[in-house]
């Protein structure tokens, strides 16, 4: 039997842990090497060790980039077997110029204010605070809780990258990230490729001379905006709506007078659940071969994808679901499910086998905005619930007696 876990964790707990998370900045230095203040994740993970320490638990450093280290905090459960993961990454975007000090964490009206409080640690003081709920009350889960606190999700995700490139002992897990307390069991994916297109300089007052990369470019993106708008349109998930394209950047020319000689963009293709990304890879280059073969003097090259990041496509019957929202309905009164358009690290964990979904409190509207903030009400009812969650047997496999096949 389940313990009633609602109310058991206060507005107080929440500000205190969180206000101390946010105050620790940990921005991801994108391409930057630096890991000083407010850079890196390094302090907060110092935080995170001592917090879980003095819960008696057991705490690993997996080292990723210089200076930048996963932590790994492990529950015992009764039973050694894999057990329940919760990721979330410790890393958040920079504070925007302008912005009033954004590691300035302040509580008004019961929101927490302050870079990160809701992308993602709202989320990771909920999963800090569900050990320690766990811990104080002496309730032990059937199976280990894991708790991977992650690098560089902002950025190149190198983090959760390396966390299952070393094994990680679980079947299912939970991705911190803001869905206001949904549980999200579709999100899309992403490709991203380079293409260049070459021509030839000249003087901008000899255009018989040059063969311009820009004009080139704009032609055969025109092309490739209304062939795949159409194309894409006629897919769709119901939990994430039709795969997009977008060109994200553009860069090309050297001056004013000089008929440009290269131009090149970066393509952001959302995939949803069921696209192969090396299918999307294949239909994508032969869009562009086809579209260049209509333009004259200039070569186009698309490089391979830098970027492949697999959706999230878990079944909504499956243990790990179904145990989240009984661990909502026991705490909230009610559960819901859903998907969401952006990506996380929950398509690595599932490329590996582990069954996912993606849970936190907050709104991803406050994410990566100024003033960034979270309602201390909702990190409170997360921690509960992912307590709950924790003691739930996730992995019983059984279809759901109701449930029609
Ligand atoms: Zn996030």
């Amino acid at each position: 039997m389940v313990p009633r876990l609602r109310g058991a964790v206060s507005h107080d707990q929440v500000a205190a842990l969180l206000s101390d998370l946010v105050a620790i900045p940990s921005v991801n230095p994108m391409h930057d090497q630096t890991t000083d203040p407010p850079f890196g994740e390094a302090r907060v993970a110092d935080y995170i060790e001592q917090y879980a320490r003095s819960l008696g638990l057991e705490v690993t450093r997996q080292p990723v980039l210089p200076d930048r280290h996963n932590l790994l905090i492990t529950l015992p459960g009764r039973t050694p077997n894999h057990g329940l993961l919760f990721e979330c990454h410790m890393d958040t975007v920079p504070g925007w110029s302008g912005e009033p000090d954004p590691f300035d964490a302040r509580v008004v009206d019961g929101r927490l204010y302050g870079r990160g409080a809701c992308d993602v640690k709202g989320t990771l003081a909920a999963m800090l605070l569900a050990l320690r709920l766990l811990v104080d009350r002496d309730l032990q889960p059937p199976r280990p809780v894991l708790l991977a606190a992650t690098v560089d999700e902002e950025y190149q995700a190198r983090g959760v990258r390396r966390l299952v490139e070393q094994g990680v002992a679980a079947e299912s897990a939970v991705v911190g990230e803001p869905t206001g307390l949904t549980v999200v069991v579709a999100h899309m994916g992403c490709i991203r490729w380079r293409l260049a297109a070459r021509g030839r300089s000249a003087h901008s007052s000899r255009t018989d001379l040059g063969v311009n990369a820009i004009d080139a470019m704009v032609d055969l993106l025109t092309g490739l905006r209304h062939a795949s708008r159409s194309l894409l349109q006629e897919r769709r998930h119901p939990l994430t709506g039709a795969p997009v394209l977008n060109i994200c950047t553009i860069h090309g020319g050297v001056a004013a007078n000089v008929i440009p000689e290269e131009c090149i963009v970066e393509i952001d293709r959302r995939t949803i659940p069921g696209e192969d990304p090396l299918t999307v890879d294949a239909e994508t280059r032969a869009l562009v071969a086809q579209l260049a073969e209509k333009i004259d003097g200039v070569r186009f090259i698309l490089d391979t994808p830098f970027i492949i990041d697999p959706p999230l496509d878990t079944a909504p019957d499956a243990p790990i679901v179904r145990a989240a929202r009984h661990a909502a309905e026991a705490v909230l009164g009610r559960s819901s499910i859903g998907g969401v358009s952006f990506g996380t690290d929950a398509g690595t964990l599932t490329e590996r086998g582990i069954s996912t979904i993606v849970f936190g409190p907050g709104s991803i509207d406050e994410a990566h905005t100024r003033n960034e903030s979270i309602a201390l009400e909702e990190v409170a009812r997360a921690a509960e619930i992912l307590a709950t969650l924790a003691l739930a047997d996730t992995t019983e496999g059984q279809p759901d007696p109701g449930r029609r096949p």
